[in-house]
């Protein structure tokens, strides 16, 4: 039974039972009848659904690994962790990681003026905050501020320069000097397509030289008793672990060497981001060769080796960790608009009394195909078409011949299809791929997966029901943007298949799993789609409570975003028509009012009919 690579992304938060997907906690509900009882209050687009049990699963996964390490390892330094603000700064989610990370002492990461502010506004001052990314003497001061406020702070600097401008900073005021951190540019790269934050022409680090020329000016300024921290980061979703412990061996190094310079103060290495999170779909292609229990067992292992060796103090080992948190806890439900083959459905078939004999010939075929006989048939129907199809050339067959035609032969593959779903020929699956179905969702990829237009990321995607039933069509998915990259394509390497349903008569819904980190900042405004409604689900042992609805932004206010004059446009618009000629007062009412409801709804597709 295909169950959509279940078993390789999941993590075991999501089952299939009874055709469904459910969540696999407490009263275990299904993707379905949430996203039904979201739907009858009359949303009709695309929404995200986010699950903070599983933020909350991520964070103890987290904790729990590394207190096992350090335990295992007899390590003597403790675990800190902070989540990185750039991975995704929507309210709900950041008010989740905020509320469960409370008993963790879980911290925020800013890198940037404006993450900096939501962490300062947003961190307990027993949770730490780390600044990282290039900064000026500006943000520089909001450090100050912060620390001033008793906020336990720590800029990471990536430059001398930005040191440069702490001391001068506090040479002018008498606010509290943050914690300082430097980031080393290591020689060791990372892998992925996200590697390029290490390696020797990377964009962020102090060289040794630099590293040295630091901690002079430092001691100069009698501040190195600020300085607590080395940081690194190489890239984000590494595939392969091997890279993250040349870094540490690096890093590690770099840290004991400092200690013996006299950096008394420093007590903490920051090994950054990257631990990957599983997005592949199909068995042959694992997006990480390592697990987390692998992960924290060689971070601690590795650094305790270094500093047991040069005789320095366990360093507490930090993680900015925000991808492995984050991605799974949102799903993003998209409804199905339109199969554009429908039109090869068989109530479309419109004969003749007198039809060609083999027209004639392939609706006895379509008619008594079955297991037994349905190659040989197929192979007939296939032969026959080619001869209609000259027939038609030839001026001897009509249009009306013609699609019958092509109905007959497209419902004759697909019975074949499905009597031999359980062991279907070469043959079946390369007329399954050329079959393929185009299915256009409620929903722009540009919006909601904008690392799958941007760097080919591929995310898990599957129907939330159906799922007792084989999915016979070869499918690729249109999006409702008119941009030809608003499509996923089927691909034979990693093919999904998505059942045969008539939208017509009953609703198709698409999920696409592990959208929780980076997406939704990321996410573009394409054809002025903007972000999806979004629903925080909180998941109780007797059902389930829709939390925090944020709607969509309006028609209106999506224009007024980018700078236009919403009265103006509204204006506009009713007084040309009610300049307009040939309808009744009435009627003109009526079709104002209209006008006014559809301006403020958002600009996701509510029919195709
Ligand atoms: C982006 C970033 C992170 C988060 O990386 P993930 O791969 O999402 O874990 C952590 N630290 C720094 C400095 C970053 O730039």
């Amino acid at each position: 039974m295909n169950n959509f690579g279940l078993n390789i992304w999941a993590n075991k938060n999501f089952i299939i039972e009874d055709g469904e997907i459910k969540l696999n906690y407490k009263s275990m509900p299904s993707l379905l009848k949430i996203t039904n009882d979201i739907r009858s209050t009359d949303v009709k687009g695309p929404m995200v659904l986010r699950f903070p049990h599983l933020i909350e699963r991520q964070i103890k996964t987290l904790y729990n690994y590394f207190d096992k390490a350090i335990e295992e390892n007899s390590y003597k330094g403790s675990f800190k962790a902070v989540f990185p603000l750039k991975v995704n700064q929507f309210p709900s989610l950041v008010e989740a990681i905020t509320t469960l990370g409370e008993r963790y002492n879980y911290g925020l990461e800013a890198g940037s003026k404006a993450e900096l502010i939501l962490a300062m506004s947003k961190t307990p001052n027993s949770a730490n905050i780390t600044v990282n990314g290039f900064k000026d003497e500006e943000m520089l001061t909001l450090g100050f501020i912060a620390a001033q406020s008793g906020q336990n702070i720590t800029i990471t600097i990536e430059g001398l320069n930005e040191l440069e401008t702490i001391i001068s900073v506090a040479s002018k005021c008498k606010l509290k000097v943050p914690n300082i951190g430097i980031r080393v540019r290591l020689h060791s790269a990372g892998s992925g397509i996200w590697a390029k934050s290490g390696g020797m022409d990377a964009k962020f680090g102090l060289t040794s030289t630099e590293i040295i020329e630091a901690v002079k000016l430092l001691k100069n300024e009698n501040l190195l008793h600020k300085l607590t921290m080395i940081h690194f980061h190489i890239g984000s979703q590494m595939a392969d672990i091997a890279p993250l412990k040349k870094a540490l061996r690096e890093a590690g190094n770099i840290y004991a060497e400092l200690k013996k310079m006299g950096a008394d103060a420093l007590s903490s290495i920051n090994i950054g981001g990257g631990l990957a999170v599983e997005y592949d779909q199909h068995e042959q292609a694992y997006a990480r060769n390592y697990s987390i229990d692998e992960f924290s067992s060689s971070v601690v292992f590795l650094l305790g080796e270094i500093m047991n060796a040069k005789e320095v103090p366990h360093p507490d080992i930090f993680t900015e960790s925000g991808r492995f948190i984050v991605a799974s806890h949102a799903v993003l439900i998209t409804p199905v608009l339109e199969l554009f083959s429908q039109d090869y459905q068989e109530k479309l078939l419109n004969f003749k009394e007198n039809n060609p004999p083999l027209i004639e010939e392939l609706r006895e075929l379509n008619r008594l195909l079955n297991n037994a006989n349905c190659i040989e048939y197929l192979h007939d129907a296939l032969d026959h078409m080619e001869s209609l199809f000259t027939l038609f050339d030839l001026g001897y067959i009509d249009l009306q011949d013609r699609s019958n035609a092509e109905i007959l032969v497209h419902n004759i593959i697909k019975k074949a299809l499905y009597l031999k779903s359980s062991n279907p020929t070469n043959e079946l699956e390369q007329l399954q791929i050329k079959l393929q179905e185009r299915y256009l969702i409620n929903a722009s990829i540009f919006q909601s997966l904008p690392d799958y237009w941007g760097l080919g990321q591929h995310f898990p995607v599957m129907p939330i029901h159906h799922l007792n039933t084989i999915p016979l069509r070869a499918a690729s998915l249109w999006d409702i943007t008119c941009d030809s990259d608003g499509e996923i394509g089927f691909d034979p390497q990693k093919p999904l298949y998505l059942h045969d349903v008539n939208i017509d008569e009953e609703d198709y819904f698409l999920a696409f799993f592990n959208v929780g980190a980076y997406q939704e900042t990321l996410g573009m405004q394409h054809n002025l789609f903007t972000h999806p409604n979004e629903y925080t689900i909180i998941v109780t042992d007797n059902g389930y409570k829709i939390t925090n609805a944020i709607e969509s932004k309006n028609i209106l206010d999506i224009l007024h975003s980018i700078g236009y004059n919403k009265e103006e446009i509204l204006n506009k618009l009713k007084s040309k028509l009610e300049k307009s000629e040939f309808i009744t007062e009435k009627e003109k009412s009526d079709t104002l009012s209209k006008l006014e409801t559809f301006v403020h709804q958002n600009g996701y597709l509510r029919t195709t009919n």
